[in-house]
């Protein structure tokens, strides 16, 4: 039965935020479909992460695993530099009938961090385009996260972040206090202050802001006014300085909005979107800019926007995100988060009443408890597969964002588990309850 050599694998493969000395215990998974994955010793796990946010039509859906299929028979790569393909096409024209009509170009990108690089690049030759090359800097909001490469690394909270791991090689950039008001209620006027003081010192300098539209995830697992996202939007107007939405954990309906700046009424002048792009089947990502971006960019010294992966809108990938784009026309979605959200809300509420919960926080189909203290995420983890379920807690969140196509059984189970697994906590030994990792 067990077919997974784990010996090799723990000898001579990283795993995210791993360490080579002390590898934590891995989970071989050997298929898997709608929200289960099956393990190598044949456990069936309810998926309450949807790998890493991504998986949101569940795992083996016909309509994508079919166009992919299609794809593979036809043209499973080519080269994007002077050739182009009907999939690019379809995407894109999928894409723009989704999102804001300001939106109009669109750059396809391999992943989140790349689409993140991709997104600061456009914004610092656009000012270049329009003879403002000292605009240089880029502002952001602490407890923020944008991906793990270098310009990504330089906009993620700067004390959570790796900023002091790597020194001078990660670019100093500005940081306005997170956003304290919360999604639901009006936004604080200390909350804009903070903001606005940074733009009106430092303007003429600041390329643009970019934050996590009304979730911020990885670093905080956290859901802020959009009276705040709204007075961000026009702060940058007034300011001259772009906005930049990382939609790539909120896009595609996780919030309860298609994407989370509708929360706010308000459109970027630049959106990276991921994860879920593909219905989470392949890697790809992109970012999408106005007219004006475009133009700004193509006025600028180069006369051309300078990136160009060797897999850009690699054709299997478009053809998996134009299948999941068209599930997401067809508006379950909807239907799905909102019922995910209210069960949430529902059976998580009871949790608040432990001794280790700090809070419980539910918007969609993201249901998160914040712990006073960091977990250790490996013994965690271990838990929640003895109880049938696989969630990832990290720092001080044990948190779930589960398929949309997820059974209200399935969905009891995790949060079932959820709230077991918390209760565990102060029975664990202060070094048990370390922290390990933040992924
Ligand atoms: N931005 C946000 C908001 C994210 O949540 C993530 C990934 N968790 C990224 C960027 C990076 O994406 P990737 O892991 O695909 O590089």
């Amino acid at each position: 039965m067990n077919i997974i050599d784990y010996q090799f694998e723990q000898q001579h493969l990283w795993h995210p935020y791993s360490s080579m000395h002390a590898p934590a215990p891995v989970f071989g998974i050997t298929s898997a479909s709608g929200a289960l994955l099956m393990r190598d010793n044949g456990q069936a796990l309810v998926d309450g992460t949807s790998s890493w946010w991504a998986c949101i039509h569940g795992y083996q859906h016909p309509a994508i695993v079919n166009a992919m299929q299609q794809q593979l028979q036809k043209l499973s790569h080519v080269m994007f530099g002077g050739i182009t393909h009907e999939a690019a096409i379809a995407l894109g024209r999928q894409l723009l009938a989704l999102l804001p009509p300001s939106l109009t170009k669109v750059f396809l990108a391999d992943s989140g961090s790349i689409a993140v690089e991709v997104a600061l690049k456009m914004a610092l030759q656009y000012w270049q385009g329009r003879n403002a090359p000292l605009k240089q800097k880029i502002l952001t909001i602490r407890h923020g996260y944008h991906g793990d490469t270098f310009a990504a690394m330089s906009v993620c909270d700067p004390e959570e972040g790796m900023h002091t791991m790597f020194g001078d090689n990660v670019t100093q950039q500005l940081f306005a206090a997170a956003p304290t008001s919360r999604f639901g209620e009006p936004v604080s006027q200390e909350d804009i202050a903070g903001l606005q003081q940074l733009l009106e010192q430092h303007h003429s300098h600041i390329a643009a802001l970019i934050l996590e539209p009304i979730m911020q995830g990885a670093g905080a697992m956290w859901f802020y006014s959009a009276e705040y996202l709204k007075a961000a939007r026009e702060l940058c107007h007034q300011y001259h300085v772009l906005l930049i939405a990382d939609e790539i954990a909120t896009g595609f309906g996780r919030t309860g909005a298609l994407f989370a700046c509708d929360h706010a009424g308000i459109s970027p002048d630049i959106m990276c979107i991921g994860k879920a792009l593909t219905g989470g089947y392949i890697s790809l990502a992109a970012t999408i800019c106005s007219d004006e971006v475009a133009a700004g960019i193509s006025d600028s010294p180069a006369g051309a926007f300078m990136h160009g992966p060797t897999f850009m809108a690699n054709p299997l990938a478009c053809s998996a995100a134009t299948a999941s784009l068209a599930l997401i026309a067809n508006n379950d979605w909807q239907r799905q988060v909102s019922a995910i959200e209210t069960q949430l809300k529902q059976q998580l509420a009871t949790a608040a009443e432990l001794p280790a919960v700090k809070e419980v926080r539910v918007l969609g189909a993201i249901g998160v408890l914040e712990l006073h203290e960091p977990v250790n995420s490996g013994l965690l983890q271990s838990e929640f597969v003895k109880r049938g379920v696989w969630i990832r807690p990290f720092n001080r969140f044990i948190y779930i964002m589960p398929p949309y196509i997820i059974s209200s059984a399935q969905l009891s189970k995790l949060t079932h588990a959820m709230l077991e697994v918390a209760a565990l906590l102060p029975k664990m030994t202060s070094s048990q309850r370390q922290i390990v990792s933040h992924g």
